[in-house]
């Protein structure tokens, strides 16, 4: 079995065998089915294979919403952790909806590596896309994973070439399919030199692997039929000629994705991108953070908030906030300094989610997500520490594109609607905007979408109905320069003027036009449209 982090001998073990990675692909290309068979090999799941019915790809989703009645919150879809060999895998999931959003960005600023999951015959899609960018923005290692070889795909090297054309990324083949459609039958590993076979009989059983000694070995032609065996000697030998070699340097940089062929469903392919991932999805990375960067070999722990769970039991206004742990070696019951406050915290009741232990987080190392429960006072961005007064970077909170005033439907019960509004801006579901002048609060969201989600939980948790109405204001600028320009600035244009759930002062906009005439008139004063969450 491989190493666990050869390069960086002198991570603690425990950390050195940690990956902490997200998928992302477009709907349907199989994020799901490929999840249930990770869990799967990671011996989370036994037996999955038992029922072979139509909802058989949502098994994985119905386990976890036992786990979450078991424990009463809602770990759904949010990280998951499984042990593959000496490898502990942790999976964060990317929200599934299709808007773009910023969950989706802090999600993403939580794992070290991507798994890209495209369908064979539609290559690229449009999810898919953006997410890739958001994944560029932090150049995260990407590895990729072309799904349903079973059914009829594109050429190989067309699929390659579109993922090199589309996304501006080097792709390297680990593996070369052998047939496609109806006879795909499996992959010549371009990495360790093995002929992996499919057993189309039993979805579940791991591949057979033969050793192959180059491509001129006889035993090629002893298991891949004739017809099979001449493509396959050409389009490899072609691939080794056209196509770049595996940089592991590369990779880590974000510039080149290594790509595996298989079939989630039939279990395919599956163990060899696990290995990958393994192999080449790296060990914790150094987070930045000022005034220092963190080392995930510091012995102090310290970790981050990317995403707050409000309500998962309405009767308890209780939250949860997932930490990725940047360093150290947490345990049960430590406590840490909340750096925004300066406060002391005791993590008493911290949650892993292993996917085969559903017990509390007795301890979790630098790489994993705990979720810590709490009333309110862990907010997204946020850094936990020994101590040190320590803050991570790069969480941004974007501008919405759309803004809604919120009104209660019950005007006796507008304190009640300022509540569930701050509520869900913690969360970093919406902005919240209170108006200097004037009464209500705006609201802005980045996908028209989350207007809807938004008002049916108001109602759902809250029970308040709320309207959501046109605005005058079309976006929002932060608000930043030296305190007598800002004061200045604010003073003079009160109407324009509010603050966010921060209470961060923010410049309300009609049209481009107001900005332009900003920067024009207050060159001491500059708007921004990203925020850092800190
Ligand atoms: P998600 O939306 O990305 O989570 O996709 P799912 O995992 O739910 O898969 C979408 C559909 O594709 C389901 O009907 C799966 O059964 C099917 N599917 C997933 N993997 C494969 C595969 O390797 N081959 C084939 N033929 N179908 C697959």
């Amino acid at each position: 079995m491989l190493d666990t982090a050869s390069n960086r001998p002198d991570l603690p073990a425990e950390i050195a065998r940690r990956r902490t990675f997200a998928i992302i692909s477009h709907p349907d290309a199989g994020k799901t089915t490929l999840t249930e068979k990770f869990l799967l090999y990671g011996g989370a799941i036994q037996m999955a294979g038992q029922v072979r019915a139509k909802g058989e790809a949502r098994r994985t989703r119905s386990d976890f919403m036992q786990m979450e009645k078991d424990r009463g919150i809602s770990v759904s879809a949010s990280a998951m952790s499984f042990d593959f060999g000496p490898f502990r895998f942790n999976l964060v999931d990317t929200p599934g909806h299709s808007d773009f959003s910023e969950d989706t960005y802090r999600t993403l600023t939580a794992v070290d590596a991507a798994v890209m999951v495209i369908d064979g015959a539609k290559g690229v899609e449009s999810q898919t896309q953006k997410l890739f960018e958001v994944c560029r923005l932090r150049d995260l290692p990407i590895l990729t994973f072309c799904n349903k070889m079973d059914r009829e795909s594109r050429d190989t090297f067309d699929i390659i070439d579109e993922i090199q054309e589309n996304l501006a990324i080097d792709v390297t083949p680990a593996s070369w399919p052998i047939g496609v459609g109806r006879d795909f039958m499996g992959c010549y590993d371009m990495l360790h030199d093995r002929l992996e076979l499919m057993d189309r009989a039993d979805r579940n059983k791991v591949a057979q692997s033969i050793e192959i000694d180059g491509l001129d070995d006889p035993r090629l032609d002893e298991n891949v039929p004739a017809n099979l065996v001449a493509q396959l000697r050409e389009e490899v030998a072609m691939a080794r000629e056209l196509l770049p070699a595996l940089d592991p340097q590369s990779v880590l940089e974000g510039h080149m994705t290594p790509i595996w062929f298989g079939s989630a469903i039939n279990s395919f392919g599956v163990k060899e991108l696990m290995t990958g991932i393994a192999e080449f999805g790296p060990e914790p990375q150094v987070q930045k953070a000022t005034p220092r960067e963190i080392a995930p070999e510091e012995t102090k722990v310290t970790g981050f908030v990317f995403k707050v769970q409000a309500n998962m039991d309405p009767r308890h206004r209780d939250r949860v906030a997932f930490v990725r742990l940047a360093s150290g070696h947490f345990k049960r019951g430590m406590k840490l300094t909340h750096v925004r406050s300066k406060k002391p915290m005791t993590v008493t009741a911290p949650v892993l989610f292993l996917a085969s232990d559903r017990e509390l987080a007795e301890e979790a190392w630098a790489g994993d997500i705990i979720g810590i429960p709490n009333h309110g006072q862990l907010r997204i961005g946020d850094t936990l520490t020994e101590g040190e007064d320590l803050r991570v970077t790069g969480i941004p909170s974007f501008a919405p594109e759309l803004l809604q005033q919120a009104r209660a439907g019950d005007p006796m019960k507008a304190k009640h609607l300022e509540k569930a509004l701050m509520q869900f801006a913690e969360e970093g579901a919406a902005k919240v905007f209170k108006p200097a002048f004037g009464s209500g609060f705006i609201v802005g969201v980045v996908g028209a979408l989350q207007f809807e989600v938004l008002a049916s939980r108001i109602e759902q948790e809250y029970g308040l109905p709320v309207r959501f109405e046109n605005s005058q204001f079309t976006s929002a600028r932060w608000v930043n320069g030296p305190k007598a320009a800002v004061d200045k600035f604010t003073e003079a244009n009160k109407q324009h003027i509010a603050r966010d759930n921060d209470g961060d002062v923010v410049y309300l906009t009609r049209m481009q036009w107001d900005i332009d005439r900003v920067e024009r008139d207050y060159p001491d004063v500059t708007l921004t449209s990203t925020k850092e969450m800190m």
